[in-house]
């Protein structure tokens, strides 16, 4: 019901990328926290390729929902429903050796502790009760699941361990699936309460939308200026000339390399242009040029006046 398409969040990782010099002085944090929420990316990824063969039967399954509750949000790797249980995962892309101690119930990652993913399951499971209730659906059991996702990571829980039975490896999952079905045979859902889950699910979901400028410390002004080549290893800047961007180097031609430029830039400044926006943005001084090449991405637009239009983009 709701596909693994790459997070808004990793969207803007990636324009802020393409948009810093190699030099700037924030990179080497941004590829780092990019690194680690693509790795938990595949994860997921990976943990969906995992249920597929049972996404045609009376699942419904969601990925990366978050929802608003109270003041805060909470967020679910992954969701699934059906008419008699509803199964809240946690998934961890990590290649290391957890340990699951029965003491404190303390979790450690390479020695060293680190937050307990199944009590995270657990806690996204309680509050997705409560926003159940809150929006008046009927009670059903809710159960959670940490599932490590990397195959090169060793996982050892203690004897008898309170939660030994909410842990597994991906490639487990169906298996766990079958031994929760066996238990939860009450169909407590139809067909139409479903459907009305389904629709809350995807209405109320918010997708993280973090600035990712004011979170690294950045401004605008961090950001490179005009069009540039997408050669490999190029990255210079491009000249736009009757209707063409030729790269000022390694002279390689386009018509549409404005393109990625003015989506970085809802994705990282705001959600609509200018046209004199657009003409610093793109390095261009001609206001019709930047008409036409804006008008050129179908984008929807508004305002009437010369000085008032704005183009907004169709995604997001
Ligand atoms: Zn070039």
């Amino acid at each position: 019901m709701k596909d693994c398409k790459l997070p808004l969040r990793l969207q803007k990782f990636e324009a802020l990328l393409r948009s810093v010099e190699d030099n700037h002085w924030q990179r080497y944090e941004i590829l780092k926290e990019y690194n680690k929420w693509m790795q938990g990316f595949r994860g997921e990824e990976s943990v969906m390729f995992h249920l597929d063969p049972i996404s045609n039967e009376d699942y419904r399954i969601y990925h990366d929902i978050r929802l608003p509750l109270g003041k805060y949000y909470f967020q679910i790797d992954i969701l699934l429903t059906c008419p008699r249980f509803i199964l809240v995962i946690e998934v961890k892309n990590r290649m290391k050796h957890w340990h699951f101690a029965k003491l404190l119930n303390q979790v450690t990652v390479d020695g060293k502790r680190t937050k307990n993913p199944i009590l995270q399951a657990k806690v996204q499971s309680t509050k997705l009760k409560r926003w159940l209730a809150e929006h008046h659906m009927t009670d059903i059991p809710i159960l959670y699941l940490f599932v490590n996702s990397n195959e090169k990571s060793k996982i050892h829980i203690d004897y008898d361990h309170k939660y030994s039975r909410s842990v597994c490896n991906s490639e487990q999952l169906l298996e766990k699936i079958e031994q929760i079905e066996n238990q939860h045979k009450i169909e407590i859902l139809d067909e139409k309460d479903l459907r009305k889950m389904n629709r809350l699910l995807l209405a109320k979901n918010t997708p993280d939308n973090t600035n990712l400028l004011q979170h690294f410390k950045m401004t605008s002004e961090d950001l490179m200026i005009g069009v540039r080549c997408n050669s490999t290893k190029c990255n210079s800047q491009m000249r736009y000339h009757a209707g063409t961007w030729t790269c000022t180097v390694c002279k390689v031609k386009s018509k549409t390399a404005h393109h990625q430029k003015v989506l970085d830039y809802f994705l990282l400044i705001k959600h609509s242009i200018t046209n004199t926006e657009a003409r610093t943005l793109l390095h261009i001084k001609s206001r019709k040029i930047i008409y036409q090449l804006l008008a050129g991405m179908n984008l929807p637009c508004t305002g009437s006046s010369r000085a008032e239009s704005t183009t907004k983009p169709t995604t997001q």
